[in-house]
């Protein structure tokens, strides 16, 4: 038996609206599937405006060119996340300071954030890893207090909340992916900007159609269509739309398929953590999550390594990620670490996802589980 570490959600509706945009007149973005993915996420987030976009990473692109982010400026992030979330304002010209995480859920920590501030910041940017959110309260009342920007990088975020609120609705604007590691794909890649500050609404149409009134003309608000500001390529195709459509009618039944896989882990492997081999995710009270990912944290490097071979001889594909930004060699050139690095460096080194994805079925869960405890005896 064969257990990937990925499998990108299917429902199998998706082949069906695809061909249904391949045989329409309207492929370019915006079109009837693209209408109503934004419509769904209006109203089912709720959220006052969104725009699809072709990835997370553009999505955090066109934030970053909202905010006239300029060389000089600075803007607060954690170390551990993925190269788009710095590299979106390293290419207006920030600086990018990294500060470190939360041991417990591996998110930027809140109480080290206002040391990091300086006259250049701009912006924080939070990262909701594993779908788990960020204490978004205490982050929201720096940001307020020191006139600072806010974007959720919550590629991973689809379906969480926090205190009641969606990801990505609770800052100035929220980034989500629709990549196909993710729980909801648009056909292997894919993306949402969620614009929560009013004043943004008619920029965003701006800068995601190269820097025209197209949108605004389309609406009849304007005579001439023509070029206004600076702006790129940042709207998907109608077959990505179409592709989403197919998974967002199934939103809450993969959400649901993914909680009960989530639990099934947690359970399984219980009785290891008891006997403190290894420790399970800690979900802060307050944080819905839509079981992203599951993944544990064993005692260090060595024994993650030597795990990882394990499962592998066995068929199991686990995997790890995010080799903390301050160390690789961009990260050294465009950025810098402010404060200690207490749990960056080290918690990163002990995590270990899991295999995860809707549809993981039962058998294939239980060999897993086994084959862990089997590895710990
Ligand atoms: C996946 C991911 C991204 C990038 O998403 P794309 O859609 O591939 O551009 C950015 N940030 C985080 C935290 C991610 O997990």
């Amino acid at each position: 038996m064969t257990v990937e570490f990925n499998s990108p959600t299917v429902t199998g509706n998706e082949e069906r609206y695809v061909i249904q945009a391949i045989n329409s007149q309207k492929k370019s973005g915006d079109g009837p599937f693209g209408k109503k993915c934004q419509a769904w996420f209006e109203k089912m987030l709720p959220a006052n405006k969104v725009l699809i976009t072709p990835s997370c990473t553009s999505a955090l692109e066109m934030a970053a060119l909202l905010i006239n982010i300029k060389p000089g400026d600075e803007v607060i992030m954690p170390s551990y996340t993925f190269v788009s979330t710095a590299n979106a304002f390293v290419l207006r010209g920030a600086k990018v300071v990294f500060v470190d995480i939360r041991p417990d859920t591996m998110n930027i920590d809140e109480n080290v954030i206002e040391a990091a501030i300086t006259k250049k910041t701009r912006a924080i940017v939070p990262v909701h890893y594993a779908g788990v959110s960020c204490e978004m309260d205490i982050i929201m009342e720096i940001a307020s207090r020191h006139n600072l920007y806010v974007i959720e990088d919550a590629a991973q975020g689809m379906m969480s909340s926090y205190n009641g609120k969606a990801l990505g609705t609770i800052g100035h604007f929220g980034a989500f992916s629709f990549h196909e590691t993710k729980n909801y794909t648009s056909g292997g890649e894919g993306g949402l900007l969620i614009i929560n500050d009013e004043g943004f609404k008619e920029r965003a149409d701006i800068i995601r159609e190269k820097g025209t009134n197209r949108s605004l003309f389309f609406r009849g608000m304007v005579d001439k269509y023509q070029w206004v500001d600076i702006g790129s390529s940042y709207l998907p195709s109608e077959l990505q739309a179409a592709y989403l459509w197919g998974q967002l009618e199934f939103a809450e039944e993969i959400n649901e398929n993914r909680l009960s896989i989530w639990k099934r882990y947690y359970k399984g492997l219980l009785s290891l953590q008891d006997t403190r081999k290894l420790s399970l995710p800690i979900i802060p009270s307050g944080c819905c999550h839509n079981a992203h990912m599951f993944y544990i944290k064993v005692a260090n490097l060595e024994e993650r390594s030597s795990l990882i071979a394990y499962l592998k001889d066995n068929d199991i594909m686990a995997a790890f990620h995010y080799v903390p930004l301050h160390t690789s060699s961009a990260g050294l050139k465009y950025a810098e670490f402010i404060g200690k690095d207490r749990y960056t460096t080290i918690e990163s080194e002990r995590l270990l996802r899991l295999p995860m994805w809707y549809g993981l079925n039962e058998v294939k869960q239980q060999y897993v589980i086994d084959m862990i405890k089997e590895f710990y005896q």
